[in-house]
C-alpha cells in the first residue's frame, strides 16, 4: 500500500461540546470517525474520515455471531502549550496487529493507520478537554463484516476509530481500592485469547465483576485459569506488588494482556534504578509476604487510571490490608511521572510522546 490518502467529509451539524462536569467515560463521541474497509483481494482500502454516524451492517455479518473483533484504547492529551499529544500510540497499533494475528484478522499497516488517527485527532482537536486529568479517549476497533454465518475467518472487515472526551479518572485524588481474589471464574488460559484485546475476553469477565461489585469490591484479581494459584491481572489492568523492596509483576505467560502502561512502568522503574522483576507470583506467596510484613504496595496499571493502588485484597475469607489502605510511594511516584509525561508537564526521556 504505497499511496495513502484519507478522504474527508466534514460533518454539517457539529454537536455541542460537553462541559467539564458532564464528562465521564465513554458516553459522548466527537463529530467525526475514521473508517477503513478490508476486502479480498484488495486489502485495506478507502480510508475516510466521515461524520460520526450509525453503521449499516448486514445482520448476518460474522462479528455478530462469532465475535471476530479486536479493539484498542489510548488517549490524546492537552498540554500546557496548547498542543495535543499521544502517548506511545505505536505500541497500541503493534498490539492491535498481535490481536489481529490471534483472531485471524488481516494485519494493518501500523504507520498508515497511526497517520490517519493523528489526522482524525487533529481534526477533532477542539474536542480534547483541557481541564486537569481529562483527555480524549481513542478507540480503534476492527469487526468482521462479511455476511456469512459459517464459522471461519471473514473476508471483509471494517477498521473504525471513534473518539470520546473523558473526565478525570481520579476526581478526588488517587485512591486505593478493595479487590476480591476471584476463585470461581477465570479470565484467560494459556493458548486462549487472553493476550489479545478482543471483545469476548471482556464479555466473559462481566459475571465475576458483577458479583464482586455486589459484595462491595471494585474489581477482581484474576488467577491463572488452570491451577487458580498464580496471579495474572486485576480487572482490566496489569498488576504490580512491592515485596521487601522489590517490585514484581507477573511475567507474560500467554494469558496476560501486555499493557502499554505495564511496559512503561517497568522502563521507568529501571530508569530509577529500582529493582523490578517479571516472574510468576502465587497468591500463597503474596499472602505469606503479607503475613511477614513485607508486602509493601500493590497497584494496577492501565491507560484509564494509569496507576490504581490496591488498599485491600480479599482471598479465601482473609483480608490483606496493604500499606494501611494508603497509596504507596512507588505507586504515587509512577502516577505523577507518567501523567506528567502524558500531559507534557515533565521531560520525556524515553521519546514516548508523539
Ligand atoms: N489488561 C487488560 C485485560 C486490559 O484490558 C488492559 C487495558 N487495555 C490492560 C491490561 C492495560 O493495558 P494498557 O496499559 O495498554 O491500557
Amino acid at each position: 500500500m504505497e499511496e495513502w490518502t484519507v478522504e474527508v467529509e466534514h460533518c454539517k451539524s457539529p454537536k455541542e461540546k460537553p462541559k467539564t462536569e458532564e464528562l465521564e467515560f465513554g458516553r459522548i463521541f466527537t463529530d467525526h470517525m475514521l473508517v477503513i474497509d478490508y476486502t479480498e483481494p484488495v486489502g485495506w482500502h478507502d480510508a475516510r474520515i466521515i461524520p460520526y454516524q450509525p453503521l449499516t451492517i448486514d445482520p448476518s455479518a460474522m462479528v455478530f455471531h462469532y465475535g471476530q473483533s479486536v479493539f484498542e484504547g489510548l488517549k490524546a492529551y492537552y498540554t500546557p502549550d496548547g498542543d495535543i499529544q499521544l502517548f506511545r500510540p505505536e505500541k497500541n497499533l503493534e498490539r492491535m496487529n498481535r490481536s489481529n494475528d490471534r483472531l485471524c484478522i488481516p494485519q494493518i499497516d501500523e504507520s498508515h493507520v497511526l497517520k490517519a488517527i493523528k489526522q482524525l485527532v487533529h481534526m477533532e482537536k477542539d474536542w480534547v478537554p483541557t481541564a486537569e486529568g481529562t483527555s480524549l479517549y481513542i478507540r480503534p476497533f476492527i469487526i468482521s463484516t462479511e455476511p456469512f454465518i459459517g464459522v471461519a475467518p471473514a473476508h471483509h472487515y471494517k477498521l473504525i476509530v471513534i473518539l470520546s472526551p473523558v473526565g478525570a479518572y481520579y476526581k478526588e485524588g488517587i485512591n486505593p481500592v478493595k479487590i476480591a481474589v476471584e476463585n470461581t471464574f477465570v479470565r484467560a488460559v494459556k493458548g486462549g485469547t487472553g493476550e489479545a484485546k478482543t471483545g469476548g475476553n471482556y464479555a466473559s469477565s462481566l459475571k465475576a465483576q458483577e458479583l464482586c461489585a455486589k459484595q462491595g469490591f471494585t474489581q477482581v484479581l484474576w488467577l491463572d485459569g488452570v491451577e487458580k494459584k498464580y496471579i495474572e491481572e486485576v480487572g482490566s489492568m496489569n498488576v504490580f506488588f512491592k515485596i521487601d523492596g522489590e517490585i514484581v509483576t507477573p511475567s507474560l505467560n500467554g494469558s496476560i494482556l501486555e499493557g502499554v502502561t505495564r511496559n512503561s512502568v517497568i522502563q521507568l522503574l529501571k530508569h530509577w534504578q529500582l529493582p523490578v522483576t517479571e516472574k510468576r507470583i502465587s497468591m500463597e506467596e503474596l499472602y505469606q509476604a503479607h503475613m511477614d510484613g513485607t508486602l509493601e504496595e500493590a497497584f494496577g496499571t492501565g491507560t484509564a487510571a494509569v496507576i490504581s493502588p490496591i488498599g485491600q485484597l480479599s482471598w479465601e475469607g482473609k483480608d490483606l490490608h496493604i500499606n494501611n489502605g494508603k497509596t504507596g510511594k512507588v505507586a504515587k511516584a509512577l502516577y505523577e511521572t507518567l501523567t506528567g509525561i502524558q500531559y507534557g508537564k515533565e521531560k520525556d526521556p524515553f521519546n514516548w510522546i508523539e
